[in-house]
């Protein structure tokens, strides 16, 4: 399978070389030339196949001849060795739970697929790559996770000092072996302007090898395809219309949903529900896309005023009109706060800040449209956001034992400036 480059100034390359350069030179995003819909028969069959077959049935195509079938499909039982259910919180109402993965969030399984994938490629090479990454919590976690142990491949993690959660820190920062966490005395912002200057400096270019696994990287988004398939299986009336509410930032997740419907997933309708950082619901109403300064919200892995997978949906719509695709709506953080403690109370259901928002969404959708299944998707565990959770429903959190575990673990970070120069002189020591 051939990439081409979204913003068209790129030659076209094959997966293995997309998943290594993550970004195209011309800075636009890697989309798949030819997208087949899997047989009809196939979709109706649902229900006989288990989660690893439906997910290689999904991806195949997109990886193509570069990693041989077998490999793959190990790939594939590693990535998705975990629960995806579907849990019915209310008639017609249901919530896929993508929090049973080992960091507890969904990026679990975009940075699990995209680890292996780059594990397989970077066989035999003499040079190890390294994988630099900014996080503002939950993308490190799943990508240190993702990584650990993956030979050839060593992962440091920039995260702001003060400013993830405790769970997140030290999912970040007690694995050790091929995992370096570096606690940046800033924000998320100089931790990303560090990475993207070590990406294009030259001394660096040259003595090592560099990979992203930003968000963007297609072995990260691809995946993410699986979720609706899961789900899908699981819905027991088939026959209704259904939509997926999918809370979201860089719009990745839900820019995966649709590509699902173009391979044949028969889904009615898709809701973008966003916290106050609304761009795309903006745009759905005004045809301008005009992005304003990010504002910290209390679902802040959506804190993303200028969504990078914005150019996906818009190769995936093809010049049709958006809104047939999908609606998209926006929510405050009071909304949120107050239909944690509602969903608490009335359905005894735990949402996470970002599921919340997803449940926000279908809400609106679904009391203009009653015949209507809603799917939202939970993306975090609550007990991340344990802080917010806490506030919302009144009461305190009884962590996982898991969760209680993790705490025990002592954090090793290195602390660093904010100072571009200071990562450079350490990456160029190691
Ligand atoms: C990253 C993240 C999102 C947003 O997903 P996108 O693909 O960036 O739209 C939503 N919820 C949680 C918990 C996340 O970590």
């Amino acid at each position: 399978m051939q990439y081409f480059s979204t913003n068209k100034k790129a030659p076209s390359v094959s997966f293995k070389e997309a998943v290594i350069n993550g970004l195209a030179p011309d800075n636009g995003l890697y989309f798949p030339e030819k997208i087949t819909p899997i047989d009809s028969k196939y979709i109706k069959q649902i229900n006989s196949f288990g989660n690893e077959e439906l997910a290689w049935t999904a991806i195949h195509q997109f990886v193509g001849e570069d990693i041989p079938l077998d490999v793959l499909k190990k790939i594939v039982i590693e990535t998705v060795n975990f629960p995806f259910p579907l849990v019915e919180i209310k008639k017609n109402v249901y919530s896929l739970e993508l929090f049973h993965g080992p960091t507890w969030a969904f990026k679990d399984v975009g940075a699990r697929f995209m680890a292996r994938c780059l594990g397989y490629f970077s066989e035999g090479n003499q040079q190890k790559n390294t994988v630099l990454v900014a996080t503002s919590g939950d993308t490190g976690g799943a990508v240190a996770d993702g990584f650990l142990g993956v030979e050839g491949v060593d992962v440091v993690i920039l995260y702001p000092s003060g400013k993830v959660s405790d769970i997140q820190e030290r999912q970040l920062t007690t694995l050790g072996r091929n995992i370096t966490a570096i606690e940046v005395n800033g924000t998320f912002d100089d931790c990303q302007t560090m990475v993207k200057k070590a990406f294009l400096d030259a001394e660096l270019k040259d003595s090592l090898r560099l990979t992203s696994a930003n968000s963007i990287n297609v072995a990260r988004w691809l995946p993410q395809m699986f979720y609706y398939f899961f789900a899908y299986k699981q819905l027991k009336e088939k026959s209704s219309p259904f939509v997926f509410s999918v809370p979201s930032g860089n719009f990745g997740n839900i820019c995966a949903g649709v590509l699902a419907q173009k391979i044949g997933l028969p889904v009615s309708h898709f809701v973008a529900a966003t916290n106050v950082n609304d761009t795309v619901p903006r745009y759905l109403k005004t045809d301008t896309y005009a992005p304003n300064p990010t504002v910290a919200t209390i679902s802040n892995a959506m804190d993303v005023s200028n969504p990078s997978n914005f150019v996906r949906l818009i190769e995936l719509i093809e010049g049709a009109d958006m809104k047939n695709t999908l609606d998209a709506f926006s929510f405050t953080d009071k909304e949120t706060l107050q239909v944690m403690a509602d969903v608490k109370k009335q359905l005894r259901y735990l949402l996470d800040p970002h599921g919340a928002v997803a449940y926000l969404g279908l809400k609106k959708y679904l009391s203009k449209h009653s015949n209507y299944i809603g799917i939202l998707l939970e993306t975090a565990h609550p007990c991340k956001f344990s802080d917010t959770v806490e506030q919302a429903i009144g009461e305190p959190l009884l962590l996982s034992q898991a969760a209680q575990e993790l705490l025990k673990h002592d954090k090793k970070s290195i602390l660093m400036s904010n100072n571009f120069e200071d990562l450079k002189a350490f990456l160029l020591k190691r």
